[in-house]
């Protein structure tokens, strides 16, 4: 049955290796795997019932926030204006038409207007919260929404497979009745990525988060499932949650049903307000098709003539690369800042095509050319971060610009990183101190002394 899904998967995404050359970022076929394959993947998986698996393949993201960089720097080479820490507070009207927002700045504080002729909200969760305060009128089919959580581990599976286990939560989708939806043990760099975990969630989107408790009912969960894995609390470096709408509800319940498209409104049809569309993305992986069905909404409305560029095409930021194995040979034997294999492949999987701006960086201060104490992340790339990319405080850097903490607390690279930002921005002891007990504070608690 699974290899039938497996197969089914596999017609329906037939075309998804067109026009990539590069073998290694081909998505390979599913095939079934024998029964003593898996048990030797998966050695404590409970031998009695196992009949075999199947594999399938998928992409994985490196780093997320780099992804989202390397969208946000494609479009700064565009013309598009970047704000970083700027709150949208109002909208400005002028009568039924919409003319921009009132944006305060979080970090120097102070309130000032943007002025425009179209606004898209793509505030992610916080969008349908915004209309209500901006409009004081919900949409017509307000979304519920999802609590996804996931965590990481410093813990992988020799084999490079991810595995897929049952949980207890059911699914309500599936076309075939099963006992439980899927949890899935990912393997992602030195760790692994455990989850995801569904909840129907109602409360404020600011107050999104997980209690140990929770954290330790998950834990029982997929220890359950795969008795091998023996986590505790101490194993988990750092935990994930965030908000997405899902699919239709039954009014109260707590099943979830998986939300299937993401949410694009013309407030021209739905409140009777000009100028103003929201997008509620429903995967990552929708982001670019979504994005380009606003903007095509938002050029139509305002009657440009201009054609959105083909951004199903363009290579963003970092993109243009032809084998992903062969820029990571050119890093390890680059001229002036020749790099450690694992150095290069992480530099490579960050900066891509780009990763040459952060050598220069290194070649014109070789101390910025080595990583920091225990990690692959260059110094050069905290400098970097620093004058390239709108990094305004060390959360910023370990968690959003660079790899450093988004496996969770790198313990003496943290401070060597702080030492880094400290000089660039002339910070003093004091603020220095608070910077990395801010950074730290987003740890958890119990998994500190393990790092
Ligand atoms: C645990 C977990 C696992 C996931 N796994 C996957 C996966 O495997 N594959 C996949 O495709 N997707 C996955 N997702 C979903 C994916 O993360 C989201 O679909 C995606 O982030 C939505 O992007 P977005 O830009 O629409 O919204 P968001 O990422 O929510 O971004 C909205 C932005 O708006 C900003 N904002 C909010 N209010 C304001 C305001 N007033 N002024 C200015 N800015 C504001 C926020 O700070 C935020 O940066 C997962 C999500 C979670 C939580």
């Amino acid at each position: 049955l699974l290899m039938a899904g497996t197969l089914a998967y596999d017609l329906l995404t037939c075309d998804r290796n067109r026009g990539i050359a590069d073998p290694e970022r081909r998505i390979p076929w599913g095939r079934p795997v024998p029964r003593r394959e898996v048990l030797a993947a998966f050695p404590d998986l409970p031998p009695e019932r196992l009949t075999g698996g199947v594999l399938f393949a998928d992409g994985q993201m490196y780093n997320p926030p780099r992804i989202v960089l390397s969208v946000l720097r494609a479009a700064a080479a565009r013309g598009a204006v970047m704000a970083n820490y700027a709150e949208v507070v109002g909208l400005r009207m002028d009568g039924n038409r919409v003319s921009g927002v009132e944006v305060e700045d979080r970090l120097g504080g102070g309130r000032f207007p943007v002025f425009a002729r179209a606004v898209l909200n793509a505030a992610g969760p916080f969008a349908e919260p915004l209309l209500q305060r901006w409009l004081g009128r919900p949409l017509k089919r307000p979304s519920t929404y999802s609590r996804d959580a996931c965590f990481v581990v410093r813990r992988r599976f020799a084999a490079p497979w991810a595995l897929a286990v049952m949980g207890r939560s059911r699914d309500a989708d599936a076309m075939l009745a099963r006992e439980a939806r899927h949890l899935f043990v990912v393997p992602w760099r030195e760790f692994s990525l455990i989850g995801v975990w569904h909840r129907v969630y109602r409360d404020d989107p600011d107050r999104v988060g997980l209690t140990p408790s929770e954290l330790e009912r998950y834990l029982e969960e997929i220890n359950g499932a795969y008795p091998g894995l023996g986590l505790d609390l101490a194993d988990i470096r750092l935990w994930h949650a965030g908000l997405l709408p899902f699919g239709e509800e039954k009014t109260g319940g707590s099943e979830l049903s998986y939300g299937k498209r993401s949410l694009l409104v013309d407030h021209a049809d739905e409140h009777g307000i000009h100028g103003l569309v929201t997008l509620i993305g429903i995967r990552y992986t929708m982001g670019r098709g979504d994005a380009a069905k606003a903007v095509d909404l938002v050029t139509r409305k305002l009657g440009a003539r201009t054609p959105r560029p083909p951004t199903d095409r363009l290579p963003v930021f970092g993109g243009r690369f032809g084998r992903f194995a062969e820029l990571v040979r050119d890093l390890e034997r680059h001229p002036r800042v020749p790099l450690a294999p694992a150095t290069a492949r992480a530099l490579a999987h960050n900066y891509g095509s780009e990763a040459s701006r952060i050598l220069g960086y290194a070649a014109d201060d070789p101390s910025l050319a080595e990583p920091l104490p225990g990690s692959t992340v260059l110094g050069a790339e905290i400098v970097h971060g620093i004058r390239e990319e709108m990094a305004c405080n060390l959360a910023d850097l370990a968690f959003r610009r660079t790899d450093l903490a988004t496996g969770g607390d790198p313990g003496p690279a943290l401070e060597a990183c702080a030492d880094l930002a400290a000089r660039e921005w002339g910070w003093d002891a004091a603020r220095r101190a608070r910077e990395l007990a801010g950074v730290r504070a987003q740890f958890p608690r119990f998994a500190r002394q393990t790092a």
